[in-house]
């Protein structure tokens, strides 16, 4: 029998290829095609219409990498065929290379008047012309050069075509066919028959009687068609299988929910202008294919997407808007980008749900109810709090998929949150987020999905992404013959939210993942371009200060408050934090890009916020009398939120013994030894050691990164073999000596790069700064700064968006071996009862801790920062020249460590003398205010955002510096909702009880 079948296959599929596929064309007709290529930069088709053409043939070679040529095509349907105006459209091969589709030529089809009809893509590349025999046409094509960064095929090589100024400048494309040809419709049906039998009969057991009369189809199939005359006899073909096309699915069959999609990375192996392009060709695709099939349903996760076609293609726009209201083109997931989740800081990732769900809600009056991150590296604990806080009930990714050793349980399921909040979540059984809706995917859907037997349903994302130009006719077919189909899942195309609802009554007691979603897999991307990781930590500090100055100044003084100019620089923020920009997966193109934003961003809120701490009348003339303390927790004498002088009662001293130097205040004791590494870290509130006997803090280890695949993304566990100390020092000197700080430096070479450290302890404060400048020349090498801990402990606690996540230290399970690398926010702590150490930073996310054998007895830790990582691909350049990174090493428990991450990130301001009182103040170390701003529908209400940062139940009370109105508890979008965090307020203050990392958004009136 196998032989039988495979007999029927390899005679089927010449039969397709030599056959059938030529035959969807019935005939074809040169044009006239005339060329200009844009000298730069893109230009709107405004521009491009007015400019002389140059006749072009086939062949013309065009583009050089990153280049647009705009190309005129003219021509008629010629008037002696017998063709209906549905069956004559325009083929254009601009140059394809191979299939690919996202990574080459791509363009886009204006008419005469500038309305965008389809794109062109390798799987897609006609445009309806709706035009009768005799009847004439003229069309602009603005043609791409996009180069494959990847140069053929996933590879890994050092590429120079990820800039503009390093690509080569000659052409890379060459014009193929375009010509007006006449479809014949019943062959394309035919072979749209052929392809779901045939790949039906392939997944299906080869004992069974279902695929045994699929192959059987498919033989009477080739004899019914006449290969002379396939345009004459494709009529008897389909006939030959319709009975097995017809046959209904067994009642038992999984249920696919296919929604039209088109995952489009908002930069990656392109820039960032040319996403906006790529989205105007893909929904121009979408829009016509909609006019063409009225089932497509096609979902749009991203509002930054939808805002740049308002803002560029707005005849595209208002098109979009009108199949929103239809319910078609539907908005999904309600953030500004799919950003990453596991670096954005805690208000970050809720304006990406503001933003987003903002913009929506403006537009279309939508209120989006899904996460829709199918792609993103892993997701923060923080984020079903968050979501749920947005007014989103469900989740989705499929990217956990990638895992290289475990498997997650599950494909529909609960997800619990840190702090114990729950949201429904669903993993597409499909692996894929770029689904062409095949047998075999379908197959593989059914056969994948981990909960059959309680659940019967998944969804399925269809269409080609990242420009490739999401859903095609071939995969509406496909949807259309597996409806209902013997041997195949159905398939119904739905928007999410029916899939959502439907999944969730289906399974209302779900089995509970708790914690974060880690992915095992592009673990680099905690470090890769530590430029731009720097810069988003920076610009969400920075706009952080600005909207807490700017309120207060708005309040105290009546000084107007710079909505427009806030929520300009928040939508950068949140757009670099997409989820291949943020990372350092992207092309250099995009961090030459992001370093510019990140200045603007820093040219823009400085003045903001010192123009607002003026505005308050920190009088006086003396510059540096006065200091701006930012953050929520008191800082040398200076109360959060409020502009002081410094109070400082302790004097700093240095000793020197036998080649060891002491550092000491009243609070901390360091001493370094003569390489300048730390030998002794006594806290002085306790008196205990944390540094392991025989170990060394504070040193500086280079690994050698050349990961299997994917450099920039990832970092294997192998590279711990190849650690090299960087102990021996060009210098180690006491380089300030004073009362108030003392300092010590150290320089140390390696390889071609040269890192110079200088440790501080001010008066005062209980802890060791560490400022460490890299001027850094290698390449595929990892930068880690090393500190073992004299703790024995089993977890480490790590800052996540409001709170804090625990994880393992020992490797007893596979999951917790594969978690080898780990993302922190502003601090890594390791303790045990009564001592520990954080580990602060005010720009590092990757760290490492491990646990060791202790001389004498037990086991220490060891954290460990992930500085550089300098990856070869995509940016041949990443990391290259100069990085500053400050740590801060502080000895105590996590109340120490969460001060300490906001006195690094929100370091004091010198200002002239002058005081202004804070506009809120908490008592309660363990409740932490994050944001103070004004309301974002600009009523001028002061909006507060506090969360429980410890892990425990609290009470606080908030005391307001000025007098309140009413108190209402909102969501993060300042509507009101129940009440759940606040027991009483007044006009001067608010009390509030808390659990565990709860998130509170308080909406103030002004009396
Ligand atoms: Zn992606």
């Amino acid at each position: 029998m196998h032989q039988q079948q495979h007999a029927v296959k390899v005679r089927l599929d010449r039969f397709v290829k030599e056959r059938l596929e030529p035959a969807r064309e019935r005939a074809s007709a040169p044009v006239r095609v005339a060329a200009w290529a844009v000298p730069g930069e893109p230009v709107p088709f405004s521009e491009a219409v007015g400019q002389s053409y140059a006749p072009v043939e086939e062949g013309y070679a065009w583009g050089r990498a990153w280049g647009t040529v705009w190309f005129k095509v003219s021509g008629a349907v010629p008037a002696d065929w017998t063709a209906e105006p549905g069956e004559v459209e325009l083929a254009i091969d601009p140059g394809f290379i191979g299939e690919g589709a996202g990574f080459q030529v791509e363009a886009l089809v204006f008419d005469g008047s500038g309305r965008t009809l389809k794109a062109i893509e390798p799987k897609n590349d006609y445009v309806r012309l709706g035009l009768k025999p005799g009847e004439s046409f003229e069309l602009y094509v603005e043609a791409a050069a996009n180069p494959d960064v990847f140069t053929s095929g996933v590879r890994f090589a050092p590429t120079p075509l990820g800039r503009w100024e390093t690509a080569p400048d000659t052409p890379i494309y060459r014009l193929g066919r375009i010509a007006v040809v006449q479809r014949d419709a019943t062959v394309w049906e035919l072979v749209q028959d052929v392809a779901t039998v045939r790949g039906l009969a392939l997944e299906l057991p080869e004992g069974s009687p279902r695929r045994a009369e699929l192959f059987a189809a498919l033989d009477a199939m080739v004899d019914a068609v006449h290969p002379h005359d396939v345009h004459g006899t494709a009529v008897a073909g389909r006939k030959a299988l319709r009975r097995v096309l017809s046959s209904p699915a067994a009642r038992s069959a999984h249920q696919v929910y296919a929604v039209g999609h088109a995952h489009i990375d908002s930069a990656w192996l392109w820039p960032v202008r040319e996403t906006v392009r790529k989205c105007a060709r893909t929904f121009s695709n979408v829009l016509e294919l909609m006019d063409a099939d009225p089932d497509l349903v096609f979902a749009c996760s991203s509002a930054q997407q939808f805002a740049w076609i308002k803002e560029s293609y707005p005849e595209l726009f208002e098109r979009i808007r009108a199949r929103v209201a239809e319910g078609r083109f539907v908005p999904v997931g309600g953030m500004w980008v799919e950003s990453d989740t596991n670096m954005p800081g805690a208000e970050a990732m809720a304006r990406q749900f503001v933003e987003g769900k903002r913009f929506f809600l403006e537009e279309f009056g939508i209120d989006t109810r899904e996460v829709w991150l199918p792609d993103s590296f892993g997701y923060t604990g923080a984020l079903p709090q968050i979501a749920r806080a947005a007014g989103a009930g469900y989740f989705l990714t499929q990217k956990l998929s990638w895992n290289e050793v475990n498997k997650y349980p599950h494909h529909t399921f609960d997800w619990e949150g840190i702090d114990g909040t729950r949201i429904f979540a669903h993993f597409p059984p499909v692996d894929t987020y770029n689904s062409q809706l095949t047998p075999k995917e379908l197959a593989h859907t059914e056969r994948n999905f981990a909960d059959k037997g309680r659940a019967s349903m998944s969804l399925v994302p269809f269409g080609f992404g990242d420009g490739g130009g999401g859903p095609t006719r071939e995969m509406m077919a496909a949807a259309r013959r597996a409806a209902d189909l013997e041997g195949s899942p159905t398939v119904r195309i739905a928007p999410p939210i029916e899939f959502f609802e439907a999944a969730e009554e289906e399974l209302p007691s779900r089995p509970v993942w708790s914690g974060e979603l880690y992915l095992e897999n592009h673990r680099g991307t905690y470090a890769s371009q530590a430029r731009t990781k720097r810069g988003n930590r920076r610009s969400e500090a920075l706009l952080h200060e600005a909207e807490l100055w700017a309120a207060t100044a708005a309040v105290r003084t009546g000084a107007e408050y710079p909505y427009e100019l806030l929520r300009r620089s928040w939508r950068t923020v949140l757009l670099n934090q997409f989820h291949d920009i943020l990372p350092g997966s992207s092309i250099g193109w995009v961090y030459d890009q992001t370093a510019k934003e990140y200045a603007r961003i820093e040219a823009d809120l400085e003045p903001v916020i010192a123009g607002a701490v003026a505005a308050l009348g920190s009088g006086g003339a003396v510059e540096g009398e006065g200091f701006v303390n930012s953050g929520p927790y008191e800082v040398d004498g200076v109360p959060a939120f409020s502009v002081g002088a410094k109070q400082v009662n302790d004097v700093v001293t240095v000793e020197r013994d036998s080649g060891s130097t002491v550092i000491a205040n009243g609070a901390v004791r360091v001493v370094f030894d003569a390489d300048g590494l730390i030998t002794s870290l006594v806290d002085g509130a306790t008196g205990r050691e944390t540094v392991p006997p025989g170990e060394r803090a504070g040193l500086l280890q280079a690994f050698t990164d050349t990961p299997r695949n994917y450099d920039a993304w990832d970092v294997d566990v192998e590279y711990r073999r190849s650690g090299r100390d960087l102990e021996a020092a060009d210098e180690v000197k006491v380089v300030e000596e004073g009362k108030e700080r003392a300092a010590l430096r150290t320089v140390r070479s390696f390889g071609e790069s040269t890192i110079t450290q200088v440790f501080s302890v001010e008066a005062g404060r209980a802890a060791v700064d560490i400022e460490t400048t890299v001027d850094w020349h290698e390449r595929q090498t990892m930068l880690k700064f090393a500190f073992p801990v004299d703790v024995h402990t089993a977890s480490a606690r790590s800052e996540i968006q409001f709170g804090h996540i625990e994880r393992p230290t020992h490797t007893n399970t596979s999951w917790d071996e594969a978690r080898f690398e780990t993302c922190a926010h502003r601090w890594v702590h390791v303790g045990e009862a009564g001592r520990g150490l954080g580990v602060a930073n005010d720009a590092t996310y990757g760290h490492d801790v491990t646990r060791h054998p202790r001389s004498g007895g037990g086991t220490f830790s060891v954290v460990r920062q992930t500085l550089l990582k300098s990856p070869l691909f995509p940016d041949p350049e990443a990391d290259q020249g100069e990085h500053v990174f400050r740590t801060s090493l502080v000895p105590g428990g996590v109340a120490e460590a969460v001060r300490a991450g906001y006195r690094l990130n929100l370091p004091l301001r010198a200002v002239a003398a002058g005081a202004v009182e804070p506009l809120v103040a908490v008592g309660n170390p363990a409740v932490v205010v994050e944001t103070v701003k004004l309301a974002e529908d600009g009523s001028g209400d002061v909006v507060v955002r506090l969360y429980e940062a410890h892990g425990a139940r609290t009470e606080a009370v908030l005391d307001l510096g000025f007098t309140a109105g009413a108190v209402a508890e909102t969501d993060l979008l300042e509507r009101e909702v129940e009440t759940a965090a606040v027991t009483a307020s007044d006009a001067g203050s608010v009390s509030l009880a808390l659990r565990p990392f709860q998130i509170a958004t308080l909406r103030i009136t002004r009396a």
